[in-house]
């Protein structure tokens, strides 16, 4: 069964809104907790210590893929970026299957998405 659905969506980007200007810029702009100093991105409303307060901070954008999965939509990694303490799902975008270290990159369209590209090798 084939079924076009198109929709309207116009949605604030709130308390995320530094997080989501980074994005579209291809920087990864993460939250480091002003109480226990754990950085998360993606960046966490309310820190696992419990404080809800934070600071943004710009992230180098590279990161180092854990796992990767391949699916009807393409390559896609559970990631940890330089810089933050959790783990995240990015994009996978022309990376070769011992690829493991990417950099983030601006996404194609107007929408916001974390997506990697492969960094070089260090010899
Ligand atoms: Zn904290």
């Amino acid at each position: 069964m084939k079924h076009t659905l198109t929709l309207d969506y116009d949605l604030a980007a709130g308390w995320l809104r530094p997080f989501v200007e980074g994005l579209a810029e291809g920087v990864a702009r993460a939250r480091r907790c002003d109480g226990c100093g754990r950085v998360s991105f993606v960046p966490l409303r309310v820190c696992d210590c419990g404080k809800a307060h934070g600071s943004w901070i710009d992230l180098p954008g590279t990161a180092t893929v854990s796992r990767r999965t391949t699916g009807a939509d393409g390559d896609f990694g559970l990631v940890t970026f330089a810089g933050a303490d959790t783990k995240t799902v990015a994009r996978l975008d022309g990376f070769g299957p011992g690829d493991r270290q990417g950099a983030i990159v601006r996404p194609p369209s107007a929408l916001p998405a974390i997506i990697l590209r492969p960094e070089p090798k260090v010899a």
